[in-house]
C-alpha cells in the first residue's frame, strides 16, 4: 500500500470530482463503481453558485459550458397546454428555477470522467463488499478481484449508499423518505417545448419536460406521492408498469409521455429521501455527496453540494497534512452550515411540487403566479442564494516535505 492510496466507492459525480482534487494533491485515488459503464440518464442538473466555481477551479468550466444545455425558463401549464405561470432563465440573476448553467446529469459525468482518465484507476462492475479498518490502514474487500489496503475509503455512491451501509448502519437509520418518487427517462421531441422547460400538475403527479441538449430528444421527469416501497430496486418492468398506471389519463400530453416511455432506454427511477448522520467520517471511512447529506432533487442543490464537498474533502486532506482526524473535523466543520439549508426544502416542500389535491393545485397555481413578486419573489431568491452560502477556502498543493502518511 502507497500512503497516499484512497478508494473511492462511486463514480456519479462526488466520486470523480474528489479524484481529481486529490490527483493534484499528490494522491493516488482508485475509482470503484457499481455500475458496468459510466452511466447515461438523468435529467439536467443546475450548476449553480459555489458548485460553478469549483467546477472553474477545476478548469472544466468550459468543457461543461460546451454541453449546457440552452433552456429559456420553466413554464407551469394547465391540462390543456395553456401557461398558468413563468419564470425566464434570466430571473435572479441567472440563478432562478432554471439556473444560468444547467448540464445534462450524464454529460457533467462524462466530463468529470474525461478530466480523471488519467490518475485514476476506474474499476466498473464492481462493488465493496466488506472494509476491515486497523491502525496502518483499511483492508478492502471486492465483488470482484482481491482485496486491496487503502489509507481512506471515501463512499461517494448515492443515496443507497453500499460504503454507508458497511460502515454507518443500515439505510433506514442514515435516509429519511420524503414520500415522493421521481422518474428520469429520455423521449423523443414532439411536444413543442420552444426551448422551455414545461411542467404540469395533477392531483399527487407531476410531469415535466425538458429540452436535451441533443436535436430530436426530450428529458421526461414524472414525479408521484409514495410511501417508500424499494421502487429504486425494483426491476425496470414493473417500474414502467407503475409509471403508466400513475400517469394514464392525468392530462396535457401525459398519455404520448407514458406511450413513449415504453421505448425509452433510459429509465432511472429514485424514491426521494434525505441523508442524516451525526457523523461523516467513522475512522478512516469517510462519506461524500448524496451518501452523506443528499438534499433531494427537489432542492436543485444536489450536484453543487456534491462538488463543492469533494473540493473541500481534498482541500482539508492536503491542508492537515497527515492528520487524517483533523482533516474529516475540519471538512465537516466548513461544509456542515451550507449543507444544512441545503437540506431545507423550498417552500411548500415535497407538497408544493407535486400537490395532492385540486385544491392543492389551485394555490400553488396562485403562489406560482406571484413567482416574480413579492414575497413570493423573496422566499425564492432566499433558495436559490443557497448555493452560494458558503466561503470557499483557498487550499494550496502540499509542499513534499510536509506530506506524512494520515
Ligand atoms: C443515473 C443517475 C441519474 C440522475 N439524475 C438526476 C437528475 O436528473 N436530477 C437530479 O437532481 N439528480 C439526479 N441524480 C442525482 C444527482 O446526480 C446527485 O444528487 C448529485 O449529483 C450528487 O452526486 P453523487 O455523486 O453524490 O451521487 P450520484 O450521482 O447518485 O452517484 C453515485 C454513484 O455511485 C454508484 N453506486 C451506487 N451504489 C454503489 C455501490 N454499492 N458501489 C459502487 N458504486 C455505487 C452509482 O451507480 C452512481 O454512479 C442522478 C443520479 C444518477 C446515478
Amino acid at each position: 500500500m502507497h500512503e497516499k492510496d484512497v478508494l473511492i466507492s462511486g463514480a456519479g459525480i462526488a466520486g470523480p470530482a474528489l479524484a481529481h482534487w486529490l490527483v493534484r494533491y499528490g494522491y493516488r485515488p482508485t475509482v470503484v463503481e457499481r455500475a458496468p459503464a459510466p452511466r447515461p440518464g438523468g435529467q439536467t442538473v443546475d450548476l449553480r453558485g459555489a458548485g460553478r466555481t469549483v467546477v472553474e477551479r477545476m478548469g472544466l468550466l468550459p468543457a461543461v459550458r460546451a454541453v449546457a444545455v440552452e433552456e429559456r425558463g420553466i413554464a407551469y401549464v394547465d391540462t390543456r397546454g395553456r401557461c398558468r405561470a413563468r419564470m425566464a432563465a434570466d430571473a435572479f440573476g441567472g440563478e432562478g428555477m432554471v439556473a444560468e448553467i444547467e448540464v445534462m446529469r450524464g454529460d457533467l459525468a462524462r466530463v468529470l470522467l474525461d478530466a480523471t482518465a488519467e490518475g485514476v484507476e476506474y474499476r466498473y462492475d464492481d462493488a465493496v463488499t466488506a472494509i476491515d479498518q486497523d491502525a496502518d490502514g483499511v483492508t478492502v474487500r471486492f465483488r470482484r478481484g482481491p482485496a486491496r489496503r487503502f489509507e481512506i475509503v471515501v463512499g461517494a455512491d448515492g443515496l443507497h449508499s453500499g460504503v454507508r451501509e458497511l460502515g454507518f448502519g443500515p439505510e433506514g437509520r442514515c435516509v429519511r423518505p420524503l414520500g415522493c418518487a421521481m422518474a428520469f427517462f429520455t423521449v423523443p421531441d414532439r411536444y413543442g417545448l420552444d426551448g422551455w422547460m414545461r411542467m404540469y400538475q395533477a392531483p399527487g403527479a407531476t410531469l415535466a419536460l425538458r429540452p436535451d441538449r441533443v436535436p430530436g430528444r426530450v428529458k421526461a421527469l414524472m414525479a408521484f406521492r409514495t410511501p417508500p416501497s424499494g421502487l429504486h430496486r425494483s426491476d425496470p418492468a414493473a417500474q414502467r408498469a407503475l409509471l403508466t398506471r400513475t400517469f394514464t389519463g392525468i392530462g396535457w400530453v401525459a398519455d404520448q409521455v407514458v406511450a413513449d416511455l415504453r421505448e425509452s432506454t433510459d429509465l432511472v427511477v429514485e424514491e426521494l429521501g434525505q441523508a442524516h448522520l451525526g457523523s461523516w467520517s467513522a475512522g478512516r471511512v469517510v462519506l461524500l455527496g448524496d451518501a452523506a447529506w443528499c438534499p433531494s432533487p427537489i432542492t436543485g442543490l444536489g450536484t453543487s453540494t456534491a462538488l463543492v464537498g469533494a473540493y473541500v474533502l481534498a482541500g482539508e486532506l492536503a491542508r492537515a497534512g497527515g492528520d487524517r482526524d483533523a482533516a474529516f473535523a475540519a471538512y465537516e466543520r466548513v461544509l456542515r452550515p451550507y449543507t444544512d439549508q441545503a437540506q431545507e426544502l423550498p417552500p411548500g416542500g415535497v407538497a408544493g411540487f407535486v400537490p395532492s389535491s385540486r385544491l392543492a393545485i389551485a394555490f400553488s397555481t396562485a403562489v406560482l403566479r406571484w413567482m416574480n413578486r413579492w414575497p413570493v419573489r423573496n422566499l425564492l431568491a432566499t433558495q436559490f442564494g443557497k448555493a452560494d452560502a458558503i466561503e470557499l477556502p483557498a487550499y494550496e498543493p502540499q509542499s513534499e516535505a510536509s506530506s506524512s502518511t494520515f
